[in-house]
């Protein structure tokens, strides 16, 4: 029998209609002589009646249905005696005339209902039980939407949707690679592409002038809650484009994501911060502009202050920066507070000093060091009786780091983002380099290939410290995340040489590396520029998921594994052989001899 509608999707309008629909047994009640059954499929549910007197031949169908079964109905749609307001088709049921049993299902890991109490790794190791749930059949739709947007959006914008390989090199973008052993060559590896970021720039020298693509990209981090180890990209990139016309591109991707997607308007130009205001305002490059709180510097205030902490802070030439918490005098003990001086311990602040704003004047440790300077102190805070003011002093990564992190953490525990916002902002005037503690080296802020402010160019030469130059970069964040990011590229080979020199990159190792794209420098580039929207982190947060695995129809678990086909695995000796490998003798289940 043909399906006429989706179970979920039949409505009132069929009332008195047949319908054939097909789907999955989610719940029956047999009240003896009548069983209902909720029929659910990727739409919703639909409510089927079977009466034991009416049709002796249907009932038994339904009296041999467990969950999860799959069944194919016909039948009459009718109105509900009582309506159930909760469902979207609660104002009809459908009687059931004829009723077979299309597969059976053992009973399910887990009841496939949206507040399932399984662990994570049973979930995913059911995925496709999982996918069931309403709530996670919703992010796929969300996720499929917003996807078929993003394809009319370019494709009317005059971008060409180009595929670039996952087979490929190294892409530098700051991450460690995943490789895949070549079977071909003994002791070559592809490397898959952390971004196809230099594709898209020889698709600029091939003269593509528009480029999009949904792309896959790899990059072998250690995972944390919104991150994957492969993960999509909206990648695109604009020949002949200034930085303005891109975000331009891009914002009006938004506007009409958010009003399609979601029905909701956004204005348009988003706010545009320099970075080194939203590290001054918010103590981070990716600042949440949906509460208050933000962070104020006092250096020149305290600058002569009894408290020694302070004074030789800035005497160091390094930062005293505070934070007013308001009404929190009586919401933090003291012990709340040592908690998180704990935490802010980890960000290479050494401790937090903090007054309550009293009618009194200062209360608190420190308190009798700043009551002399209790009124511009609080001026600049906007502090009143009843606050809470936490201040850091450090240099300015640790004052920032420190700061930002209190500030969203407290919002969070006083409830103070109002639901309901969308702050989408840019943040540009980036630094060109940033000092990577990890590495003990400078590396690219954003990647090597982005064009220095044209004023900036100067700090290149001999002599000067390519370390002061700004970068034509910038960010798209939304409610303090980071979604997107891109930048003009270098388009002139001999720029692009010396930024890799600033890298730390000889001649030769650039040559070894980025040979290819230095040589499409020389063969005619165009200026050029681009962006990348992390795709599953964008719609983790249209979808007000808080993990980005539920908008990933088959993730990783934070160990890297992929629990349903338990991913990764070991392989035959006879694989290992054909790509020229030896695997250790103690790891994995085949030793090399
Ligand atoms: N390729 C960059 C990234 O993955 C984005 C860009 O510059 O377009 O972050």
């Amino acid at each position: 029998m043909k399906r006429t509608n989706y179970a979920g999707r039949t409505s009132k309008e069929q009332i008195g209609q047949e319908v054939v629909l097909k789907g999955w047994v989610a719940k029956r009640r047999n009240l003896g002589g009548l069983i209902f059954i909720d029929l659910r499929d990727r739409e919703g549910i639909v409510q089927l009646v079977f009466n034991e007197e009416d049709n002796p031949t249907a009932f038994a169908v339904a009296n041999e249905c467990r969950s999860e079964y799959i069944l194919e109905v016909s039948g009459t749609v009718r109105a509900r005696a009582e309506v159930n307001p909760d469902l979207a088709t609660g104002e009809i049921e459908v009687v059931v005339a004829t009723a077979k049993i299309l597969a059976r299902s053992k009973t399910p890991a887990f009841a496939i209902k949206d507040d399932v109490d399984a662990t994570e790794d049973l979930r995913l190791k059911y995925r496709y039980l999982d996918l069931r749930r309403p709530q996670m059949m919703k992010n796929m739709k969300l996720r499929s939407k917003v996807a078929a947007i993003v394809h009319n959006y370019y494709d009317a914008n005059d971008f060409m949707d180009v595929e670039t390989p996952n087979l490929t090199r190294s892409t530098p973008e700051g991450a460690r690679d995943f490789l895949v052993p070549a079977r071909t060559e003994a002791g070559h590896f592809y490397a898959l592409p952390q971004s196809p970021q230099l594709f898209k720039q020889l698709l600029m020298a091939a003269g593509v002038d528009r480029y999009y693509q949904m792309a896959r990209c790899f990059r072998d981090e250690d995972l944390r809650g919104d991150r994957q180890p492969e993960f999509t990209q909206i990648d695109t990139e604009m020949s002949f484009a200034t930085a303005e016309e891109i975000q331009e591109m891009t914002e009006g991707l938004i506007k009409r994501v958010m009003k399609e997607a979601l029905g909701v308007d956004v204005q348009t130009p988003f706010p545009r911060l320099d970075w080194q205001e939203a590290m001054d305002r918010f103590g981070s490059d990716k600042p949440d502009t949906r509460f208050g709180m933000e962070i104020h510097d006092l250096s020149d205030l305290v600058k002569d202050s009894s408290f020694k902490v302070f004074s030789s802070t800035v005497a160091a030439g390094n930062y005293v920066r505070a934070i007013c918490v308001p009404d929190g005098a009586d919401k933090y003990s003291r012990k709340d507070i040592t908690k998180k001086e704990d935490y802010i311990k980890r960000y290479g602040a050494k401790g937090l000093a903090w007054v309550k704003v009293t009618a009194d004047g200062y209360n608190g440790p420190v308190a009798k060091f700043l009551t002399d300077l209790a009124d511009p102190i609080n001026d600049r805070l906007g502090a009143k009786e009843g606050d809470l003011i936490l201040f850091v002093a450090a240099s300015f990564k640790v004052v920032c780091d420190s700061l930002g992190y209190l500030r969203r953490a407290i919002a969070k525990e006083l409830d103070l983002i109002k639901p309901g916002q969308w702050n989408y902002l840019w943040v540009v005037n980036w630094p060109m380099f940033e000092y990577d503690e990890g590495f003990g080296k400078w590396i690219a802020a954003h990647h090597p290939f982005t064009m220095l402010k044209e004023e900036d160019l100067h700090y290149l030469e001999d002599g000067e410290d390519p370390h002061q130059a700004h970068a034509q970069s910038y960010d798209i964040v939304l409610n303090g995340n980071e979604i997107g990011g891109g930048s003009i590229r270098i388009h002139d080979p001999q720029v692009q040489e010396k930024v890799l020199k600033a890298l730390g990159y000889s001649k030769e190792e650039a040559n070894a590396r980025f040979g290819f794209l230095l040589r499409g420098l020389e063969n005619g580039m165009p200026p050029e520029g681009g962006l990348a929207f992390g795709f599953d982190r964008w719609v983790m947060l249209l979808a007000g998921a808080d993990n980005i695995r539920d908008v990933i129809p088959f993730p990783k678990n934070s160990h890297g594994v992929e629990p349903m086909t338990a991913a990764p695995g070991t392989v035959d000796q006879e694989q290992l052989d054909e790509l020229h490998l030896q695997v250790a003798k103690d790891q994995g289940n085949y030793s090399a001899d």
